[in-house]
């Protein structure tokens, strides 16, 4: 099926390639991220591949149907940025990549709280420049910390109990329990209860109306004093403003953020030589106890390999006229 693949890096095109082998379909690979902008380069494409910061919108979707556009297949899990009503109404159908490696994310999300405590970041310039000085360097045992999981899903379950590994008392919040994380001895409570009990919050939820700004001055304020925050969920789960406060207030401890509600702007791209105009974003990277990831939690082999077998399985489906596993459907998202 002719396929124009958006936002597309050497590492897309090297896995989506390899998973294309038997299928054979043909890929088009594109740089550009789909905007209103760029939407015109999927004319006569009937499926469009994209990813996390490509911009699904009702007027881009418009146009993808105009151009004779019937498939959307997002090569990530998340679909916050697809408008589904629109899709829905244009008879353009969705597939996605629910599952495929939770151990990728929850080990990143993990890796951070490690490094935010352990302070590996600053450490390894230390010694390379021959400064052995524990300075500044001191961290806490993690053993016997109460950490929060707010959605136990796939990533959340597995960042607890890698966590449970680590000694830790982990309590849970989730729409709807999960029976692998109660048979865990994972224990439910309200967000409030968790906010105050944690000395860690990792957010696992997907981005929806529900959860957009979940952590905003409220949030934060009911959060114990010197508390650590992790997001490798979604940007705009989190009200970037609110955190920089309560940075300055020392109310939140330590901050690890692999998403950011202006990523889109940033990540994924090389800006090293660029004046960067997101003043939040800068004043967020200046704290010594922050810590930003691009967007690279989801990058092993092992998820770039299962991201694209998946998704050109997708493709395939929908070509052949097999069931659509991996659909999304809009009462979906309100979930
Ligand atoms: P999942 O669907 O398996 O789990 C999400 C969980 O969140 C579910 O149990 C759901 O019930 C719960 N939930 C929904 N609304 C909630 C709310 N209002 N409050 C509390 N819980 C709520 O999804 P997953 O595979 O575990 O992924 C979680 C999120 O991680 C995705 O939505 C995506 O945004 C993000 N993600 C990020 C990366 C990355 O590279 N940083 C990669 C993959 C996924």
């Amino acid at each position: 099926m002719r396929t124009a693949v958006f936002s597309t890096k050497r590492y897309d095109r090297d896995s989506l390639t390899e998973a294309n082998n038997d299928a054979q379909h043909s890929l088009h690979f594109l740089e550009p991220r789909l905007t209103i902008d760029s939407v015109k380069l999927a004319e006569e494409f009937p499926a469009v591949c994209c990813f996390v910061n490509d911009q699904l919108s009702a007027p881009v979707l418009h146009r993808l149907v105009e151009g004779g556009t019937r498939l959307i297949a997002l090569r990530c899990a998340g679909f916050n940025n697809v408008d589904l009503h629109a899709a829905e109404e244009l008879g353009l159908t969705v597939l996605r990549v629910p599952a495929y490696s939770p151990y990728a994310v929850a080990e990143h999300a993990v890796g951070m709280i490690l490094t935010l405590n352990r302070k590996f970041h600053k450490a390894y310039i230390r010694v390379r420049e021959g400064n052995f000085s524990l300075d500044g360097l001191l961290g806490f045992d993690l053993h016997g910390k109460v950490v929060g999981i707010v959605g136990t899903g796939k990533i959340g379950t597995v960042t607890a109990k890698i966590l449970q590994g680590f000694g830790c008392t982990v309590l849970a919040h989730d729409l709807y329990p999960n029976e692998e994380c109660i048979a865990a001895k994972i224990q439910y409570v309200s967000l409030d209860e968790l906010y105050s009990r944690s000395d860690i919050v990792s957010l696992h939820c997907p981005l929806t109306p529900q959860t957009y700004h979940l952590i905003n001055e409220a949030a934060l304020s009911k959060m114990k004093h010197g508390a650590m925050l992790i997001n490798t969920s979604r940007g705009p789960l989190i009200d970037a403003l609110a955190t920089i406060s309560a940075l300055k207030s020392r109310r939140l401890g330590y901050l690890g953020l692999d998403v950011y509600e202006e990523e889109a702007d940033l990540f994924f791209e090389d800006l090293s030589e660029c004046v960067i105009q997101d003043d939040i974003f800068l004043r967020l990277s200046s704290f010594p106890n922050v810590l930003i990831t691009g967007h690279q939690a989801f990058f092993t082999s092992n998820a770039l390999g299962a991201i694209g077998s998946i998704t050109i399985g997708n493709i395939t489906a929908f070509e052949n006229g097999e069931p659509l596993v991996n659909q999304v459907h809009r009462q979906k998202a309100k979930a």
